[in-house]
């Protein structure tokens, strides 16, 4: 039996429901389970910070096995960002622990009347006081949590930002973070801190034999994976280096350079010296994770479990500060406040290109002087977003919001998707990354759908990194594979070599530990994942969305890149792109799916909620 927990944050009530048959067959699990219950539970509509939005907590099929990469926690609800459905995945080992605690995901409910937090122990639930952590960082809050509850309990939590209602803050667990979308937001928006799970390790799977044959075909597939070996001692900083990620695709100054002067201070060699640790989600042998601390200077003793290479991008490029000290000094703040770090430096290039054009003066900024390559204000700038202090009070509502607040044609300058700021990768030097984003559910995200085509990965094609056209089914089929990834919550680093990870495998291992045949069935992962990604379309459509929300900032069209490898590029023809994505999707020029798009999936009853938004 699958089961889910239910609790309700005004009434106190808890409740263990099982998950029916029939939607854990059609939905698998992850972020399955959680666009048909955010479809089904949330209406059009909703307040995302308001008493009737939920928020979904959920872990993947396979968490606490020995399946490697396959423990990650999510988090789905609407977004107070952009008003869409969102999912936001952490790592950590906190989703293995719920899988023991015997659930499969929380639906949280309603609004506690005063700051509490969640236990969850041997088939007991309490909602508990939180008035001792409440205002406390995320390290401090969990801390409390440990002493209160011992080294064997797991836990999630927010920060002080997510309390003052920040609208791109995460939910964190040691130091990942589900930082994307205004999870953590919602979360404070029902006074509810922390959710803290004590359990044993238990595994109960249909066939162990077959999963231990098919994990050891993993775990070699890893070792003998292209690298593997540079992965696992540098972690994602590597992208720094790569021309595919970093210099020549690295966005710079507000999206308008392509590489940043002086980006080798940034190296992930350079990162190597103040490493002290590889350290990784439960069950994966990637470690992509590393404890660094600063040795010396100013911010001597400064410890983080980072910067991952968006990260590292979100505190140099939009400022045009190559200084590896703030990268590490700035993910540790935004750890402690409890702040997505791709949202926050995105506001804080905003507010730098603001600056430069005299939209915004030191009477705007509290006497800060936002110059390029000056670090000092960033730091400053982090820590009013995430508490809501002067311009950081504008800053927190996001890009666009903010934007709209300031006027004087600063709506040009406010680099964002549906909402959401952009993360480091230049659309015009990685067109069908960038096309991800403009299509996305979620508004801009990488982790949505990465065009690892355009850097040499052969499936189902390579790609021409700037091509203007033919492109639009390969946006699908990475929106399709990320979706199918996550029906087990599989983290999507090691799926960027096929000979590490793909659907295939993915679908024995859940056939091996669940016993439901269908699952192996040839592409029937890929089919549920193509009927997630609508799914949460269709809930984007009855919240009012089309396609003209399928879009970049204008910049992307108009301005060609300055500097890298793609100097000169622009995005010539995003309609073509976006034609050709809706037809290979079976959707229509506006961007609904059709009737007989939603029958092919087996979403009939959701045909009949958007077919009045068909022209
Ligand atoms: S690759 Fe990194 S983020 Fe992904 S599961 Fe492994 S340790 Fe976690």
């Amino acid at each position: 039996m699958r089961r889910l927990l239910r609790v309700n944050l005004s009434s106190g009530l808890t409740k263990e429901e099982e998950i029916p048959k029939e939607v854990a067959e059609a939905f698998v699990g992850g972020r399955g389970f959680a666009s048909k219950y955010v479809y089904d539970e949330i209406p059009p509509g909703t307040d995302p910070l308001g008493r009737a939005n939920k928020l979904l907590l959920g872990t993947g099929p396979l968490a606490g096995t020995s399946a490697q990469s396959l423990s990650k926690w999510m988090v789905a609800t609407k977004s107070p960002l952009t008003g869409t459905y969102t999912r936001s995945f952490g790592g950590g080992d906190f989703g293995a622990w719920l899988k023991w605690a015997g659930f499969e995901f929380i639906v949280i409910e309603d609004k506690a009347a005063t700051p509490v937090y969640l236990h969850i122990k041997d088939g007991k639930y309490e909602i508990r006081d939180a008035g001792a952590i409440w205002g406390k960082t995320t390290g401090q809050a969990q801390a409390y949590l440990r002493k209160e509850h011992g080294a064997k309990a797991r836990m999630v939590c927010i920060g002080p930002a997510a309390e003052k209602l920040v609208r791109f803050a995460g939910i964190f667990s040691g130091h990942r973070a589900a930082g994307r979308g205004g999870t953590g937001t919602v979360m404070a928006s029902k006074n509810l801190k922390a959710v803290v799970v004590e359990a044993d390790r238990s595994e109960t799977l249909a066939n162990p034999e077959e999963f231990k044959r098919l994990v050891r075909q993993q775990v070699k597939g890893y070792k003998e994976g292209l690298g593997y070996d540079v992965f696992r001692d540098y972690g994602t900083v590597m992208g720094v280096d790569y021309p595919g990620f970093g210099c020549g695709s690295f966005p710079v100054r507000n999206f308008r350079m392509g590489e940043l002067e002086g980006w080798e201070k940034l190296s992930f060699m350079q990162f190597a010296p103040i490493t002290q640790k590889h350290t990784g989600c439960y069950a994966c042998m990637l470690k992509c994770g590393k404890i660094r601390k600063i040795p010396s200077g100013p911010y001597a003793g400064i410890t983080t479990e980072g910067p991952h290479y968006e990260t590292a991008w979100s505190f140099s490029g939009p400022t045009g500060c190559a200084n590896l000290e703030a990268t590490v000094v700035a993910d540790h703040l935004c750890w402690e406040l409890g702040l997505d770090t791709i949202s926050t430096g995105g506001a804080i290039g905003f507010a730098y290109e603001l600056f430069e054009k005299g939209i915004l003066t030191t009477k705007d900024t509290d006497g800060l002087v936002l110059n390029y390559g000056d670090h000092e204000p960033m730091l400053k700038l982090i820590e009013k977003i995430g508490r809501r202090e002067g311009l950081g009070d504008i800053l927190a509502e996001g890009v666009k919001r903010a934007a709209e607040r300031i006027g004087q044609g600063s709506e040009q300058y406010a680099m964002h998707v549906k909402g959401q700021e952009m993360p480091g990768y230049e659309p015009r030097a990685l067109k069908a990354t960038g096309m991800n984003y403009a299509l996305s559910n979620v508004g801009a995200n990488h982790c949505y759908g990465y065009a690892l085509q355009a850097i040499g990965n052969p499936h189902p094609r390579l790609l021409d990194p700037v091509a203007d056209e033919g492109i639009g089914d390969i946006v699908k089929y990475n929106h399709d594979f990320v979706a199918g990834l996550e029906l087990a919550n599989a983290c999507t680093f090691p799926s960027h070599d096929l000979e590490f990870f793909g659907l295939e495998l993915l679908g024995k291992m859940l056939v091996a530990a669940l016993g439901v045949p269908q699952f192996g069935g040839e592409d029937y992962l890929w089919h549920v994942g193509e009927k997630v990604y609508n799914l949460e379309r269709c809930f984007n459509i009855r919240e009012g969305f089309t396609r003209k929300d399928d879009t970049l900032p204008k910049r992307m069209f108009t301005e060609p890149l300055k500097g890298g490898v793609r100097d000169g590029e622009v995005i010539r023809k995003p309609d073509t792109i976006i034609d050709e994505y809706y037809d290979a999707r079976g959707w229509d020029r506006n961007g609904i799916p059709t009737g007989e798009t939603l029958a092919r999936l087996g979403l009939e009853e959701v045909d009949r909620d958007i077919a009045r938004f068909r022209r």
